[in-house]
């Protein structure tokens, strides 16, 4: 029996330290005689990083009704229904012998109608199933255009769920319904769907979020994953990315490549490798963890300060750490040490940040004691959980305390899947010493953009593969304001302002 694991720290907490929400997650299979429910959960696991408030998994019967379950939680408690009892088994889905599956990891802001927003989205007397990785701000024409009345949608993808089941009704063939809609989105939309007798994969036109198309040995059949990740979970092989604007239709007959009728500046979120993806996972060509290594490497460049020890805020400093020490000569070392246990411990949402972190970790006094530190983590958004962790290096005896951040400063709300609040962005409205004096930092230093795009560029497994990405090929929008595609206005830039980047939830 696979014991349930309990939802209980605040999203941003999740993961060991502050960060924005995640997105989603998605991943499907088109296996004939493969047991593709349980395989789905297992990678659906390995895709919790990217969202931990809901998931579902759909199969289908042999008369092509989907079937499934979908609920709020992490994977393993959400989708319990799905999970083999005897491990090695068969999920109670697999019964059916469905070829395909379309399962999700879901990120949400509230609790308002949450298993309403927990995907895959089915309808009553429909074949479709339709899962997504993104968010979609600005759908109120398309609506309207389309005459789809939703006043109060769970999510952007219900909304757009509702846009292609009503042109899959119109043209009764969902490929042609993908093409129609998929151009008139603006948006971060990787899309995983099934109408019972084929898997589709989309990616958005601008390529804002990964996904991969892995092969099964043997011919066992095809594999669609947010991340590669998730493909070598269930002994998939990485085949390629999928392309922006690329759909990819895979049946009976094997795999179709279509490609979109409209064309943009790819423009991938560099947040996907200085956080969100896994350090295992590669992205159009490049190494997750070696570009935060090479993103560290760059800092010490920019940023380099004399100091006695480079550590890393667990865990998700880690990467530039490493990179920052490498370049610089500063030792590497650990500072902090991540409390497992309060993982199962009950904490309350109103309970003081300091606080948790006090609970949360646990700072080596002898590595710190006297000592001029650098504090590298992927990132600052909020700055309060920096704030406290900054005094808990202080009061464990650190000298100095320089944070080194490895994404650049976020400005700007981000409207493509990564869920922000512009009046809680700190590098909005301070400067980096205010931002210093305001966690108590003795320096505080960001990537620049253009580092950053090099540092993840140059993390290619393959350089000089045409398919990598280039410089200036990600997107700058919470960096500079400039958003590649359409989000809602008008954006006041300055000073915090009160307008919400996005209408409760993402995906
Ligand atoms: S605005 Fe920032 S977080 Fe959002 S997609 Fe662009 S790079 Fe990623």
């Amino acid at each position: 029996m696979v014991e349930a694991e309990p939802n209980l720290l605040p999203p941003e907490l999740m993961d060991g330290y502050e960060k924005p929400p995640h997105e989603c997650g998605i991943f499907g299979m088109y296996a004939p005689g493969m047991p593709v429910a349980a395989m789905t959960v297992t990678g659906l696991n390995q895709l919790q990083h990217r969202g931990q408030s809901g998931g579902g998994v759909f199969v289908y019967t042999d008369e092509g009704r989907p079937v499934g379950t979908k609920d709020v939680g992490l994977v393993a408690n959400a989708l319990r229904a799905a999970i083999p009892v005897t491990p090695g088994s068969d999920s109670p889905y697999d019964l059916y012998g469905s070829p395909i599956s379309v399962g999700h990891v879901r990120y949400s802001t509230t609790g308002r109608n949450e298993i309403r927003g927990v995907q895959p989205f089915v309808k009553p007397g429909s074949s479709l199933v339709v899962a997504s990785n993104g968010n979609l701000p600005v759908l109120e024409s398309l609506k309207e255009k389309y005459d789809i009345f939703n006043p109060d949608p769970a999510s952007d993808t219900e909304d757009a769920f509702l846009l292609l089941q009503d042109s899959f009704e119109r043209h009764g063939d969902f490929l042609e319904a993908m093409h129609e809609m998929l151009p008139q989105f603006e948006g971060g939309c990787n899309l995983l769907a099934s109408d019972g007798e084929n898997l589709f994969a989309s990616r958005d036109v601008w390529g804002y979020r990964p996904v991969c198309l892995g092969v099964l040995p043997d011919g066992g059949g095809y594999v669609v994953s947010s991340e590669t990740v998730g493909l070598h979970s269930v002994g998939a092989e990485f085949l390629r990315d999928l392309k922006p604007g690329e759909i990819v239709k895979i049946g009976p007959n094997g795999t179709e490549s279509t490609f979109m009728n409209r064309q943009e500046d790819r423009k991938t979120c560099r947040y996907e490798f200085n956080y969100t993806s896994h350090p295992a996972s590669d992205i159009d060509g490049s190494n997750v963890y070696m570009s935060r290594v090479n993103t560290g490497k760059r800092l010490a460049k920019s940023a380099l300060v004399a100091a006695d020890v480079v550590i890393a805020a667990p865990e998700s400093g880690r990467g530039v750490a490493e990179g920052y020490a490498q370049e610089s000569g500063i030792p590497l070392s650990q500072g902090l040490i991540v409390n497992n246990g309060a993982k199962r411990t009950f904490i309350e949402r109103g309970l003081a940040r300091e606080a948790m972190i006090k609970y949360k970790y646990i700072p080596i006094v002898a590595v710190l004691k006297g000592q001029r530190v650098i504090l590298c983590d992927d990132s600052l958004i909020k700055g309060k959980t920096m704030k406290a962790v900054v005094t808990l290096l202080k009061d464990a005896g650190a000298s100095e305390v320089h944070v080194r951040l490895g994404s650049p400063r976020f400005e700007h709300p981000c409207f493509m899947g990564m869920e922000t609040d512009k009046e809680e962005l700190v590098a909005s409205y301070m400067t980096d010493e205010e931002i210093a004096r305001h966690i108590g930092a003795t320096s505080v230093a960001f990537v620049s953009v253009v580092d950053n795009d090099k540092a993840i560029v140059e993390a290619a497994l393959d350089p000089g593969n045409p398919r990598n990405l280039k410089v200036g090929q990600f997107c700058t929008g919470c960096a500079d304001g400039r958003y590649p595609s359409q989000v809602p206005g008008p954006i006041s830039l300055g000073m915090p302002v009160l307008a919400r980047s996005l209408v409760g939830s993402v995906c």
